[in-house]
């Protein structure tokens, strides 16, 4: 390939024009791609884990708790930008994962302790 800014003719893998010293294209890309390989792809983990912990919450609150909680670490890990709109979007979405999942808990609970009382009022029809 040839150098953008002096024309001479270098190496295809060189990420520094050894004629100039300037950026070749090889440079900001390579980094740039890994970096945004990286964060997609452990947004999309964290989504799928939000998405994940909001069926489940509804079937299988534990289970929904689990993955949500995993999910909204997922977004808080070290290399992503928690002021990024996709990253508080992810965990907004592990967050309502994890508000259902402990409603939904809360109310089998509840509905457990209502029904055992129920069923001892009942007694005396067996
Ligand atoms: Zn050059």
């Amino acid at each position: 390939m040839f150098c953008s800014k002096c024309g001479n003719e270098i190496d295809n893998n060189a990420i520094i024009c050894p004629f100039c010293g300037c950026e070749t294209e090889n440079y900001a890309p390579s980094g740039q791609i890994s970096d945004d390989v990286m964060k997609n792809d452990s947004i999309s983990k964290a989504k799928t884990f939000g998405i994940i912990s909001i069926i489940l919450g509804f079937f299988l609150p534990m289970i929904g708790l689990i993955f949500g909680i995993i999910g909204k670490v997922k977004a808080g890990s070290a290399f992503l930008d928690t002021n990024d709109e996709e990253v508080k979007k992810v965990k907004k979405l592990n967050t309502i994962g994890i508000i259902i999942a402990i409603a939904v808990g809360v109310i089998g609970i509840i509905y457990n302790i209502v029904s055992m009382i129920a069923y001892k009022g009942n007694t005396y029809y067996f």
